[in-house]
């Protein structure tokens, strides 16, 4: 008897290494596409790309960072300064206020400049786990995976992970991802899912890992007939039961309402 309670099935590592493999070669050097021009500027582009578009952010750190791009500007600029180029972005009230305080934490405790330390940044205002993963990653080149709303659908829909919330995919990630695809994890799978794994109707005909992908609602090539897993058949797995692979599409299909943006 199937338990309707048992987790998706995962991906072996084997299998994971070869999914990683198949997007590095269609994105061998991938990286943010926020512009920023040190840690610090990384810093404040994360910050204020909750909830907001890269290219967003971008547009209005192209003033904001020509004005101030180290913490001294940043506090000199003032609260209401930083308002005045961020308020095209959601939630700007509260970012402007973050960015003052976390500028003028950066001043009073690290000497200006950005710590390398999880804890250290986590402490720091408006900053989250997610930021700082992305932060020691892409300006320090530390093995972490920032799990948004794009990493969390597309780990649980493939089988690189199967839990229900950000820290325990990101956990999952870091246990099944091999050593050398770690720094471009978190750039691959939410390129994948901004472009090509996206929220509703993902483009699987397309899609470079279709044939690693646990996930089994695949969207069908067009007239083409409906995927075996989707029809109640075994997935790659080998005989993932049907309770899981419901499981998964609603893991997936939920992961947007869960995942805290900073
Ligand atoms: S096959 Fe479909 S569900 Fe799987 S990763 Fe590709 S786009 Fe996403």
């Amino acid at each position: 008897m199937p338990n309707a309670a048992a987790a998706p099935p995962l991906l072996t590592k084997r299998a994971a290494g070869a999914l990683y493999g198949r997007l590095a070669e269609a994105d061998p050097a991938p990286k943010t596409e926020l512009d920023y021009s040190s840690p610090y500027t990384l810093l404040v582009a994360v910050v204020l790309s909750a909830q907001a578009t890269d290219k967003g952010v971008n547009k209005a750190t192209k003033g904001l960072f020509a004005a101030a791009d180290t913490p001294a500007k940043m506090v000199a600029l003032g609260e209401a300064g930083i308002a005045a180029h961020v308020k095209t972005i959601g939630l700007w009230r509260n970012k402007a206020k973050n960015v003052l305080a976390l500028s003028q934490t950066l001043l009073d405790e690290h000497g200006g400049e950005v710590p390398t330390e999880r804890a250290a940044l986590e402490r720091l205002p408006g900053v989250g786990r997610k930021t700082a993963s992305v932060v020691l990653a892409e300006a320090f080149g530390q093995a972490a995976i920032a799990v948004d709303t794009h990493v969390f659908r597309v780990a649980n829909r493939t089988g690189l992970a199967n839990a229900k919330t950000p820290d325990a995919v990101e956990d999952q990630l870091m246990e099944i991802t091999p050593k050398r695809y770690l720094h471009g994890a978190h750039h691959w799978l939410i390129l994948h899912g901004r472009y090509t794994c996206v929220a509703r109707t993902p483009k699987c005909p397309e899609c470079p890992i279709r044939t690693i992908c646990l996930y089994p609602d695949k969207t069908p090539a067009k007239g083409a007939a409906k995927p075996a897993a989707a029809r109640g058949g075994k997935t790659q797995a080998g005989g993932a039961s049907k309770a899981a692979t419901k499981a998964r599409a609603k893991a997936a299909a939920a992961g947007g309402a869960k995942v805290k943006n900073k």
